[in-house]
């Protein structure tokens, strides 16, 4: 619910219109979930609130915390018919899972503390290097669910202030458009009305849909950060790798990130992750010098995390750094990320897909 539906919901159950800036504070400042607790509304009030308003749908069954600092949560979502969500866009399924990841500072900039969250429940792009996409697309996410995972994040010990919020999570966020803008509002919205996290700060990741990409710019007044994943330098590999790739060249792509630019005045990041020998060599980069020179961008490399069952090998450290002196020596903006909770699977689907791997049923 965005701040005018609970202003709504409490109007029409008789209630002052300022116990929705109070419902809005304890959810988001206080996080206090629990509906009989918030103690400045009446008793009436409270439980009309706790039969009516679901603050949380979901519940965490696995949390990993990596040496790093790292953490990790798997959320289950038990749908169930006293859901009050009104984007509510699951299937009726009890065991839907997606991750959500907390991932703190390195180095000097120790305010920054990133969340990662999913737009989707599995995801149906089905990239061959990614765990995410091993089983197709169980489901969309509401904008409550979405918003929840960063709500739960926040809450973990010792995080404190979310300050980025990332969409790399499980799912292509463009194709489950709708709950995804509306999540990015709440995000981004002033407290009490949401988790006042800078849209600046806030980046959305495609694989690449150039209608999607259009619209986003048309449709979200928020300056959000578009990533685009490229992962290839030419459109041969990139279907080899990415299935809707089968769809969409470069070249309309980049069309898109130019309209993106046009239309917003905000640099694109170019994100590419480098598979050990498939896409990490030095003619591999001189080609992406070529795609990438005619967009602002800024370019993110990224070590393949290896996953259970998949071909795909980490590059080696080397060719890594090789790979980033060509591109920068071609006059691209490129850094390298810094791999983090390897040691708790933290790329992308991989706990989920453990999980299922492991369970009985
Ligand atoms: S890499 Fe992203 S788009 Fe591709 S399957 Fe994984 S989650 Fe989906």
């Amino acid at each position: 619910m965005s701040a005018s539906d609970v202003s709504a919901w409490c109007e029409s159950h008789g209630m002052k219109r300022f116990r929705a800036k109070q419902i809005l504070e304890w959810v988001y400042q206080h996080g206090e979930p629990d509906q009989l607790k918030w103690t400045n509304l009446s008793e009436r009030d409270r439980r009309c609130a706790k039969e009516e308003l679901s603050v949380l749908t979901g519940r965490t069954i696995s949390h990993q915390l990596a040496t790093d600092g790292t953490q990790k949560l798997l959320i289950q979502w038990d749908d169930g018919p006293a859901s009050a969500d009104p984007l509510r866009v699951l299937a009726e399924d009890s065991s839907l899972q997606t991750e959500c990841v907390m991932i703190p500072s390195l180095g000097q900039d120790v305010h920054r503390k990133t969340a990662c969250i999913s737009s989707q429940v599995g995801c149906p792009v089905g990239c061959k290097f990614c765990a995410s996409g091993l089983s197709g697309l169980d489901g969309n996410l509401s904008a409550g669910r979405i918003v929840e995972q960063a709500w739960r994040l926040g809450q973990l010990e010792g995080v404190g202030r979310i300050s980025n919020i990332v969409f790399m999570g499980m799912g292509e966020p463009l194709s489950n458009f709708k709950p995804v803008v509306n999540a990015v509002r709440t995000l981004s919205a002033a407290p009490p009305e949401g988790m006042g996290i800078g849209a600046r700060r806030i980046t959305i990741s495609t694989v690449g849909l150039p209608k999607a990409i259009e619209r986003l710019a048309d449709e979200l007044e928020l300056p959000v950060t578009l990533a685009l994943s490229l992962h290839a330098p030419n459109d041969d590999i990139r279907r080899e790798l990415i299935p809707w790739a089968e769809y969409t060249s470069i070249d309309q792509l980049l069309s898109a990130c130019s309209k993106w630019f046009a239309k917003t005045g905000r640099e694109i990041t170019l994100e590419y992750t480098l598979l050990g020998r498939l896409n990490d060599q030095p003619h591999h980069a001189k080609e992406l010098v070529g795609v990438a020179k005619s967009l602002r961008a800024n370019i993110n490399l990224i070590r393949y995390n290896e996953v259970d069952g998949l071909p795909y090998k980490r590059p080696r450290d080397n060719d890594v750094t090789r790979f980033q002196t060509i591109l920068r020596d071609g006059g691209l903006n490129c850094h390298i990320r810094a791999s983090r909770g390897r040691d708790i699977a933290a790329a992308c689907g991989q706990l989920r897909h453990e999980h299922q791997t492991d369970s009985p049923s």
